[in-house]
């Protein structure tokens, strides 16, 4: 048993993440969390609007998520989740009311780009080569430098799928961060790209197993606990201070910080972070879907950008939505609904709905982001930086949150704790 504690600050993926390798390990840790529950920003909760428990964002998870689905198979948290059989993905062209299916076959051997019912409408085989473009990108690359931004296999499947996984438009998106992606998944096969879906919400499935794992293990896990200030001496972390007490660290006590970017930014003053955040939309609608719908539509040319089907709703995400930041909410909610009923053939009136913004949902994933976030480790000897936002290697995703905390966690055991 070490002498030293681990204090994590923040309970949200990362900060789990990191408090269920070391609590794994037999280590003493404590999570320090601002909010009354944990999650951060993929969390599920009672919606009154709806009368219905929801996530705070739709989130979509692969099978090629390796990082995501290792923490499930710790916490217990797999069995909550299914996974689609094969990867499918259907779109819809709300302009011209074209559907197509995306067939990625299993293997790593991409044979699927030679069939045509397998692959885009108007593509040939010759213009999923380019995707390699993607993995050979630099830093300071944008997407469309290294893809024709007019194709119809930009237009109809790289926009949306980039769209969503980088919270920015393509055109100013890091290839190289949108080429993380194509290696964790498509480059793999069809194998790696199977959505997962979590029937119950992603809190049921990450979040509460994962407290329920920390705490089996000898762990605490501290809510309505937020860190208001943090002292550093010449090479280590001194104290935190809470609301109304300050912590003084022992010679072998150490710090994992898995707060938010911006809130980082406040704690540890020389820290360069990303500063350019964007919003994310979810828009909900009460309705049970056909049967037969799709449990997620790409739609293009449309404002909704992605439409998942849940047994008790269909929900709308839309991405990098900063213009819709102060739109009037019934008149969006009407205009998305009048485009859902139409790809789900619905006749049906507004049904019930919310719409659930998150204003600063993750970092705009562009080179000039990707190159202010930071290392996990720090000058200080005694601390950590983990979350979305650090040096992961990939956008803003659970994925990178998951993989962030376990790598600050097998660093300050490799460096002695
Ligand atoms: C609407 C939406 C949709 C998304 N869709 C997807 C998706 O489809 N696929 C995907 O992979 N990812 C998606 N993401 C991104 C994903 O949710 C995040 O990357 C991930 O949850 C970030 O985890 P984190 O632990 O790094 O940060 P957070 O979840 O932000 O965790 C930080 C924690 O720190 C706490 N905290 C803050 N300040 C303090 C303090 N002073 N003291 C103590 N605690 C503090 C916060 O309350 C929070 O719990 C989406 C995000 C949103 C918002």
């Amino acid at each position: 048993m070490p002498s030293g504690t681990m204090h994590i600050v923040g309970a949200g993926l990362a900060g789990l993440s990191a408090a269920v390798e070391l609590t794994r390990r037999g280590k003493r840790v404590v999570v320090h969390e601002l909010a009354r529950h944990a999650g951060g920003r993929c969390r599920s909760y009672f919606e009154p609007a709806l009368g219905l428990t929801i996530d705070n964002g739709n989130h979509l998870v692969l099978s090629g998520n390796e990082s995501a689905l290792a923490f499930l198979d710790v916490i217990g948290g797999r069995d909550l989740l299914t996974m689609a059989d094969h990867a499918e993905f259907t779109f819809h062209d709300v302009k011209s009311g074209e559907r197509w299916v995306l067939r990625p076959n299993d293997g790593p051997v991409p044979w699927w780009i030679f069939f045509r019912h397998r692959r885009v409408p108007g593509t040939r085989a010759a213009d999923y080569a380019r995707l390699g473009n993607l993995l050979r990108a630099n830093a300071s690359d944008t997407v469309t430098q290294k893809i024709d931004g007019s194709s119809e296999v930009y237009r109809k499947l790289l926009y949306p799928v980039l769209l969503a996984a980088l919270n920015c438009d393509p055109k100013e998106g890091s290839a190289r961060l949108a080429g993380a992606v194509v290696r964790g998944t498509l480059a793999k096969g069809g194998r790696a790209c199977r959505p997962l879906f979590a029937p119950q919400g992603l809190g049921p499935a990450l979040v509460d197993p994962a407290v329920a794992f920390v705490r089996k293990n000898g762990g605490e896990v501290r809510f309505d606990d937020a860190v208001r200030a943090v002292e550093f001496g010449e090479d280590r972390v001194r104290s935190i201070q809470f609301a109304e007490s300050t912590l003084n660290l022992a010679p072998d006590d150490q710090v994992i910080l898995a707060v938010p970017g911006w809130v980082a930014r406040t704690l540890v003053p020389e820290l360069t972070v990303p500063t350019d955040y964007r919003a994310i939309f979810n828009l909900h609608f009460k309705i049970a879907p056909p049967s037969g719908l799709p449990k997620i539509i790409g739609v293009i040319n449309g404002t909704t950008e992605w439409l998942f089907a849940f047994d008790d709703r269909l929900s709308v995400t839309v991405s990098a939505a900063d213009r819709f930041n102060e739109a009037d909410r019934e008149p969006l909610a009407r205009q998305i609904w009048s485009e859902v009923a139409k790809i789900a053939g619905l006749n049906a009136p507004l049904p019930p709905w919310q719409i659930v913004k998150e204003r600063r949902a993750t970092f705009a994933a562009t080179p000039e982001q990707d190159a202010l976030r930071p290392s996990t480790e720090t000058r200080w000897r005694n601390l950590f930086l983990a979350g979305d936002w650090t040096a992961t290697g990939l956008p803003a995703t659970i994925e990178g949150a998951i993989r962030s905390g376990d790598k600050a966690a097998k660093l300050a055991i490799a460096k002695g704790f």
